[in-house]
């Protein structure tokens, strides 16, 4: 029996022929599929702007540049998330703070950032920027975080690496009514790939316009962008310091075809995890809460363990997993612990919730393609280990 990995993708022929047909192209690089994924998602989730990139840790950078973000501002998050959500706020050269998180959904609590927001206020220090991320694709408390950006004056940044196909208020994730970008990963783990890529949606063409002038070195051709006039047809500008943070045709492609399953996908993570439900019932475990105003995309299906319940430890736990071949996994050491967090100087105390969940939380395997018997081996396993 080989080992279940935590989460994986799934490759069929039509994703095959997708990149093949590009590979015969004309365009490995900007062309025309680029485009047509940047619509293709754009209308999926309702937003009028979609900036494709390499990765969505290069979406969040040039989300972070395109929204102002300068040296001396702050960017807040959740301390539960990849550190991606925050490293684009140092790329930027401003400064990060962890607002704590909800205790029944694991995200960033609108409560705890209240009370943030006032001290901030006080001390004059309120963020330009703050991200919520709906972290195992269940969305953010979106409506009571869009009324304190109203009333504190900051943007809003939604990071749903792993919340593409999910719902909020009845709406596709990635609409940006409540915020003012959202950005998607199609890193290989998450729910449709395109090997490594992400994606930033907008309503806001301006905006958006700077997105795509910051992800292509800051360079435009299109002569009403200008700043000066044209000298020939062979003439373009730099605008701006940017990067090259583009997606190619070949991932374009694949995520094409991809997005074509997309609903299948959630609709058998739901599957599963209801299965999961069921059959975890009985252990002391504290299973994933979904709040009623949202349709997880499920990304992740993570338990806690009921540490007084059990006998063991949180790591016999978990290694007695990784022994029996289930590759359970942890979402995430609170970003605040990573060593080079530490010289921001901020204290463990002062994140109850997320120290907390991090003692207990458990990362299952879940992926479309998880069989019924292997999501057995994994209950059976957590039955030895956890009892
Ligand atoms: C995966 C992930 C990212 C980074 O995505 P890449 O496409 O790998 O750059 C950022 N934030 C969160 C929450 C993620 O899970």
């Amino acid at each position: 029996m080989g080992g279940i990995p935590y989460g994986r993708q799934e490759i069929l022929q039509p994703d095959i022929d997708a990149v093949v047909d590009v590979l015969r192209s004309d365009f490995l690089t900007q062309g025309p599929v680029v485009p047509a994924f940047e619509a293709k998602v754009a209308a999926y989730c309702g937003a009028s702007h979609a900036s494709a990139m390499n990765s969505a840790t290069s979406a969040l950078h040039v989300a972070c540049l395109a929204l102002g973000l300068k040296p001396g501002d702050w960017l807040w998050t959740t301390p539960v998330t990849f550190v991606a959500s925050s490293n684009c706020a140092l790329h930027c050269g401003a400064k990060v703070d962890f607002v704590d998180v909800d205790p029944r959904t694991y995200n960033l609590s609108p409560d705890a950032l209240e009370r943030k927001l006032r001290t901030a206020n006080a001390a004059g220090c309120l963020p330009k920027i703050v991200v919520p991320v709906h972290l195992a694709g269940q969305p953010c408390d979106m409506e009571a975080i869009y009324r304190l950006a109203r009333e504190y004056g900051f943007h809003v940044i939604e990071d749903a690496s792993h919340a593409i196909g999910g719902r909020y208020q009845g709406e596709p994730i990635g609409n940006c009514r409540y915020s003012d970008v959202t950005i998607f990963s199609f890193h290989p783990v998450k729910i449709i790939t395109t090997a490594e890529g992400g994606i930033a949606l907008t309503n806001d063409a301006g905006i958006a316009e700077r997105m795509n002038l910051l992800r292509s070195h800051g360079i435009t051709r299109e002569p009403q962008l200008m700043a000066g006039g044209s000298d020939g047809p062979w003439y373009y500008e730099q605008l701006e310091l940017g990067y090259n943070y583009r997606m190619t045709e070949v991932q374009a492609a694949l995520g094409l075809s991809q997005i074509e399953r997309l609903d299948d996908y959630v609709t058998r993570r739901h599957k599963l995890a209801r299965r999961y439900d069921d059959l975890l019932e009985d252990l002391p475990l504290t299973l994933p809460w979904q709040h009623p105003d949202g349709y997880s995309g499920l990304h992740l299906y993570i338990v806690r363990l009921n540490l007084g319940e059990i006998r063991k430890t949180h790591r016999e736990v978990f290694s007695s997993l990784r022994e029996q071949g289930i590759g359970v996994n942890l979402h995430y050491i609170p970003i605040y612990r990573q060593p080079y967090y530490e010289k921001l100087g901020l204290r463990r105390e002062d994140f109850p919730h997320a120290e907390a969940y991090y003692r207990e939380a458990i990362s299952l395997p879940m992926y479309p393609t998880l069989t019924e018997e292997e999501q057995d081996r994994v209950v059976k396993a957590l039955h030895e280990a956890a009892s």
